[in-house]
């Protein structure tokens, strides 16, 4: 049983009550109300029910919208920072925990990654990265360039090597978002759909319909629409592309990335386009990615996805006989640190932020709604929650309104 260390005690009206919270919170209709029901949004509404809270959870469209509709699904460990890779494989253990109650539209399986290397500094940072993952217990393997053609007999003959970490997996995470909600809903969540909240605060959620919701607390899951109603919180859309092709059984069998893809991710400016392709259950491929920012029309960049195929297809030539039934775009919610804002908001007490996973919210979302509630109920969070809070990130709206941080 983990310990409480502060301030919530059991109430005799609700749940959970807060000690010392003002009066008008104790009048509240619920304990939590999240806006946006992505995989941010969805895990926490199912954490906070199964914990007996009362939650109300608002989404202005459908489930899985946003962001989560058009993600790769990858469950992914990452080492950008000790703190990502801290949540990434937190989280990553909760999807394993899960995986045994996920419907079957959830798809979820476990191909595992293999990051691939094209000379010998990407061969150096493969040793280095198995290295790291080594020294905190998660298992891979280094492979030659023979081993790698084995593995994935379509790969060119440019890969050096590479590194397998059998433990990531894929989801379909609209499909995860909705089961997730509907384990809320089953412990007693509320879900209102088609319902935009055009402000929050204060313990209160306005609808556009005019009409209120309040909480105790209040959580802003809206990825990357979050600045729209919480002001002054820094978070840039990151545009990406996908594409999918018809259906090619056993032409992939391992989520491969590039190397190249860190330094992609890891741009600031420029727009960019990585090797990152995915095997679905339906033997469709998942072609990706792209990252752009300053683009917010939703529209397919044309020169964009023509870049990305074309890298994908410098991997792997039979892609290019094998056309794409779909593309898409969607919109990560980077922060300039990148790494998540998980926790509460210094000016309102009552507001919660959960947001700004830019590429890895699926991966994260799981682990986001346990640290989320473990500070809400004052439990021991099982890793540092530290380096998420949002108040790490200080910042003052300047004259002209817009942002800096000190
Ligand atoms: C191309 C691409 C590929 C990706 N691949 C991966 C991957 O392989 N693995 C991974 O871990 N992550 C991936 N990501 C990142 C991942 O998709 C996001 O980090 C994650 O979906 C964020 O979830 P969210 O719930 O925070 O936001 P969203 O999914 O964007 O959900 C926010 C919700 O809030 C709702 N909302 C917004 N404003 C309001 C309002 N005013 N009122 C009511 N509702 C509102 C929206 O309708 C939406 O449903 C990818 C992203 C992209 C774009």
């Amino acid at each position: 049983m983990r310990k409480r260390s502060w301030c919530w005690i059991r109430g005799t009206r609700s749940a959970w009550a807060f000690a010392g919270e003002p009066a008008s919170m104790n009048q509240s209709d619920h304990d939590v109300v999240i806006v946006g029901a992505g995989i941010v949004g969805a895990a926490c509404a199912d954490e906070f029910a199964r914990r007996g809270m009362r939650v109300a959870i608002v989404e202005r469209d459908v489930i899985g919208n946003g962001a989560t509709a058009a993600a790769m699904g990858h469950i992914v460990v990452l080492d950008d920072s000790e703190a990502q890779f801290a949540l990434t494989r937190y989280s990553q253990s909760l999807w394993h925990a899960l995986r045994p109650v996920l419907p079957d539209d959830v798809e979820y399986e476990q191909p595992g990654t293999i990051w691939l290397a094209t000379d010998d500094e990407e061969m150096a940072e493969v040793q280095r990265k198995h290295d790291y993952y080594d020294l905190r217990g998660v298992p891979t393997d280094v492979l030659n360039a023979k081993t790698v053609q084995e593995l994935e007999p379509n790969l060119s003959g440019s890969v050096v090597g590479g590194l397998l970490v059998p433990e990531d997996a894929v989801v379909i995470p609209p499909c995860a978002a909705r089961f997730l909600v509907a384990r809320a809903q089953t412990h007693g969540a509320k879900l209102q759909l088609g319902a935009a909240v055009v402000e929050m605060g204060q313990g209160r959620v306005r609808l556009s319909d005019g009409s209120e919701l309040t909480g105790k607390f209040l959580v802003n899951a809206a990825g990357a629409f979050t600045p729209e109603l919480t002001p002054g919180v820094e978070i840039r859309k990151r545009k990406g592309h996908l594409a999918i092709t018809d259906r090619h059984p056993g032409f992939l069998r391992h989520q491969l990335v590039e190397l190249g893809y860190l330094k992609s991710a890891h741009s600031v400016n420029e727009d960019s386009v990585a090797f990152n392709i995915q095997p679905r259950r339906s033997g469709q491929i998942l072609v990706g990615s792209s990252r752009q920012y300053g683009a917010e029309h939703k529209e397919v960049d044309q020169d964009i996805l023509t870049r990305m195929l074309e890298r994908a297809q410098h991997y792997m030539p039979a892609l290019a006989a094998m056309p794409s039934v779909r593309t898409w775009t969607g919109f990560r919610a980077a922060t300039p640190d990148k790494l998540p804002l998980i926790g509460p908001l210094a000016e309102d007490r009552s507001l919660f932020l959960a947001t700004g996973h830019e590429g890895l919210g699926i991966t994260t979302s799981l682990g986001t709604a346990k640290i989320l509630a473990d500070q809400i109920m004052g439990w021991k969070p099982e890793i540092p929650v530290e380096p998420y809070l949002p108040t790490r990130v200080e910042k003052k709206v300047d004259a002209a309104g817009s942002l800096r941080a000190r």
